[in-house]
């Protein structure tokens, strides 16, 4: 069996960790099978649908590297297919237009309030039901009801929550066409996994109330459902709802804060994926041992923090070279004409940076001469270090390669002439360089800003 898995998002907003940890796992599940992951955008909700609510997931889902295989395909564009399902299982007695109005339905909720039952719709309009002589009201446009069993249950193995029993009796027909004709999400989400070949429905356990619904639709057209696999829900640190108040929780506002897409996937992938002790993990790793029995079958917790040290510990792996694609655009508009330089900036940076924008905020002098707050020069620059100050920039002028190691030697040497230790030298050579005292080596740096540049900043 070829696995197909997909992710089905309806573009009502944008991508949440939530949904979004959803798609991880549906396509993390099809990567490692060698399957296939299709992404199918629900959009019969017309009054909720928007194309930039679509247009964004498809650029999110693009920006996390979550390719897919087929679509994305839009439900809207399958209408002519499910009004055909739709003719088919009223042709075959599984489902049938139901005229009962909303007023009608209403009393009849009310009168199984007080009487102490659960209101459900009684069925009135099942073909065998109705009265002979009843004819169907003239000013009523009809839903589509389908024909649910009334005995008997619907059990399924989920693939991470154990089986699940639901009675028949605890549901009604539901509707499945409204009276416009439209279908509704159960339905639709049926045919398209039929006609989509899924193998595996892999999505949050919001949907465990409707499984029983759309199995029913699945043995009603003579279909065998797929597995299911129910996620536990993504819960805030507190165990509250997540929220806002737990930390960003847009996956637009992590790209725009400089995330790397694998360090979210990695933190996305451990609420509620493990593999032994396993914390930190490349997207390759996460591929080769995805397995839906390694889903806890309890909510994962999000901690903002987790996912910040997540990103830390990628920006830390990733090769350099990547890393300066990463970061060039968090760059000040002046770095682009130097890209040269962006791998060997991140290479320096990756150990003291939490996000691409917290790198970028500390390369501008790499960029353009430092600015200097006042006083600075003045602490720094002072008749004992001025001189020390020229001999090193004599040094250096000198030299005839221009790398980390051989102006570190050169470094070196100017101190022990002087009988200095490195933060008499250091301070100063840092203040000139790039305007703070907080950077990385002064040697690493004057290999990235080159001979030329590094002699002219150290003149004073
Ligand atoms: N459009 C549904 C949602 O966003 C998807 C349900 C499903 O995966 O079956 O919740």
């Amino acid at each position: 069996m070829t696995v197909r898995t997909r992710f089905a998002p309806s573009p009502t907003g944008t991508l949440h960790l939530g949904n979004v940890r959803t798609a991880v796992f549906a396509w993390a599940y099809a990567r490692h099978h060698q399957g296939k992951f299709i992404l199918r955008v629900e959009d019969t909700d017309q009054d909720r649908s928007t194309d930039a609510a679509a247009e964004g997931i498809i650029r999110d889902m693009n920006w996390l590297g979550l390719d897919y295989d087929e679509g994305p395909y839009f439900q809207m564009q399958r209408l002519a297919r499910y009004q055909a399902v739709l003719q088919q299982l009223i042709a075959e007695g599984k489902a049938y237009y139901c005229y009962m109005s909303e007023v009608e339905l209403e009393k009849l909720r009310t009168e199984q309030k007080a009487a102490g039952q659960n209101p459900k719709y009684d069925g009135r309009w099942r073909p065998e039901n109705i009265p002979p002589g009843v004819t169907p009201p003239a000013n009523v446009k009809p839903v589509v009801r389908f024909k649910t069993p009334l005995t008997g249950s619907v059990v399924w193995e989920d693939a991470v929550k154990g089986r699940i029993e639901i009675q028949n009796s605890e549901m009604d027909d539901l509707v499945i066409a409204r009276p416009d004709g439209t279908p509704v999400y159960n339905f639709c989400v049926v045919v398209d996994d039929i006609d989509m070949a899924i193998s595996h429905v892999i999505r949050g356990d919001g949907h465990v109330m409707n499984t029983p619904r759309q199995i029913h639709i699945y043995e009603a057209l003579g279909k065998t459902p797929p597995v299911f696999a129910h996620l536990p829900t993504v819960l805030g640190n507190d165990g509250e709802k997540l929220s806002k108040r737990h930390g960003a929780t847009g996956l637009v506002e992590y790209a725009e804060a400089g995330y790397l897409p694998s360090g979210l996937i990695n933190g996305l992938a451990r609420l509620g994926f493990s593999h032994g002790n396993d914390e930190v993990f490349s997207v390759a790793q996460l591929i080769e041992w995805f397995a839906l029995e390694n889903l806890n079958s309890a909510p994962a917790r999000f901690d903002a923090q987790k996912f910040e040290w997540f990103n830390t510990e990628h920006i830390k792996r990733l090769p350099a070279q990547e890393l300066g694609q990463a970061l060039a655009p968090f760059l000040p508009e002046n770095a682009r004409t130097q890209p040269d330089k962006h791998a060997a900036i991140a290479d320096l940076l990756r150990d003291r940076a939490t996000t691409l924008k917290h790198m970028a905020e500390q390369t501008h002098y790499f960029f353009a001469r430092p600015k200097f707050k006042p006083g600075l020069k003045e602490s720094f620059l002072t008749p004992t270090t001025l001189p020390l100050i020229e001999q090193t920039r004599q040094a250096l002028s000198v030299l005839n390669t221009w790398d980390k190691t051989s102006l570190s030697a050169c470094l070196k040497s100017v101190m022990s002439d002087a009988g200095i230790k490195p933060p008499a030298l250091f301070m100063p050579l840092r203040v000139l360089l790039a305007g703070t005292t907080t950077t990385p080596g002064v040697d690493a740096i004057m290999a990235i800003l080159g001979k030329e540049e590094s002699l002219a900043r150290l003149k004073c």
